[in-house]
């Protein structure tokens, strides 16, 4: 953006500092993380919380979050399990296993405090630039200018950006734009101003242009389009996956769950009803069947249908099949998963699971009556 005449730079600068500040100042959001003064481990777990994730989503995981981990040393104790437990249904697990991993870090080499330097920051587990620049700016003061998919949309608007905001190069040159427009004796302010006014004003659909307080600047308000940017190629279509589940009960009337690898690859560490795949010309029975084999070395005999699950996530979609079975040799082992345990419906609670998994839950809890090992394949 350094190809921007002088006059448009000085135009801006100016904007943010009589306008866009003065606008957040009356119209910031109280939030919980936003309590002054801010506590940088707050500041660290909601930016990590709102990683792709919207804010009203964010606020009552946040609460329950720092309920039961109210410091960097309680969060470092937690077992893995419980904190994917609390994170259960925000997505994007890996994040919550970065954090543990991360406030393990902060106990054991900073007395369990953020550090302030961002270098120090940008090393912990699921640090990246934006989030280290969010943390060093909100909670130390660090000049250091945030780009967020809210902040790439208020600035390729103002300046009806026709590049497209995919590329790394349009990202450096909004990253260079943002710093300069950074007022950095103000930085935490004007980097939650942006953010702020493309969360509740320049919205991606039907920004509120006439109540914006970059109005009279913004190019692409002058041009009556602002949803034609950012400019981005067209979206690939999303795959769709099927996926069979197998409900085995055991004589005991309880149910067979299994634990995905934890260490790293979709929804690690959550718990869930195996199964898998379903491969090209398979019928739905065959393929749980072939799962439950290679993933825990049982033979399964496979019944009823119980639900079908549909569910999206963001790189695709899926339709969960889930069977009532029941064994017919071997014993569970942890060929393809981390481990497993035979529960109850009400101890369903205790282990965290997908979304999707969660539907089974609640088709099992909505049955007349438990289900029960001699009569589901009836
Ligand atoms: S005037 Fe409209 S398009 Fe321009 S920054 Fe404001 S809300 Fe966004």
């Amino acid at each position: 953006m350094s190809d921007l005449p002088a006059k448009t730079l000085r135009t801006l600068r100016l904007a943010v500092r009589r306008r866009l500040l003065p606008w957040f100042a009356k119209n910031a959001r109280e939030l919980p993380w936003r309590m002054e003064p801010r506590n940088p481990y707050e500041v660290w777990i909601s930016e990590i919380m709102l990683q792709q994730t919207r804010v009203e989503t964010v606020i009552p995981y946040f609460r329950r979050f720092l309920a039961r981990f109210p410091n960097a040393a309680a969060l470092a104790a937690a077992s893995p399990q419980d904190v994917l437990k609390l994170w259960e249904g925000l997505g994007y697990y890996s994040r919550a296993r970065q954090i543990h991993k991360a406030a393990q870090i902060l106990v054991r080499d900073h007395a369990g405090k953020l550090p302030n330097a961002p270098a120090q920051l940008a090393v912990l587990p699921g640090l990246g630039p934006y989030t280290t620049a969010a943390i060093a700016s909100l909670a130390f003061g660090h000049p250091l200018a945030v780009l967020d998919g809210n902040v790439i949309r208020v600035l390729a608007r103002l300046l009806a950006l026709r590049d497209d905001a995919g590329r790394p190069a349009t990202r450096r040159k909004l990253q260079r734009l943002a710093d300069i427009l950074l007022y950095q004796e103000r930085a935490a302010a004007t980097n939650e101003a942006w953010m702020e006014l493309g969360a509740l004003v320049c919205t991606p659909r039907n920004p509120r242009c006439t109540e914006c307080p970059l109005h009279n600047i913004c190019r692409a308000a002058k041009l009556k389009n602002p949803e034609a940017f950012p400019r981005k190629k067209k979206k690939m279509k999303v795959p769709h996956k099927v996926v069979g589940a197998a409900v085995i009960l055991n004589a005991r009337n309880r149910i067979l769950i299994a634990q995905r690898n934890p260490e790293g690859g979709m929804l690690a560490g959550l718990w869930e009803f195996p199964g898998g795949k379903q491969a090209p010309g398979e019928t739905m029975k065959a393929c749980i069947a072939r799962e439950l084999k290679e993933e825990m070395g049982i033979e399964i005999e496979v019944g009823p249908h119980l639900v079908t699950v549909h569910h999206a996530y963001t790189h695709f979609t899926i339709e969960l099949h889930a069977h009532f079975a029941r064994i017919q040799s071997g014993r569970p082992r942890h060929l393809d998963c981390a481990g497993h345990a035979w529960v109850t419906a009400d101890e369903f609670d205790h282990y965290p699971f997908s979304k999707a998994d969660h539907g089974i839950i609640h088709a099992l809890r909505a049955l007349p009556k438990p289900p029960r090992h001699h009569d589901c394949f009836k």
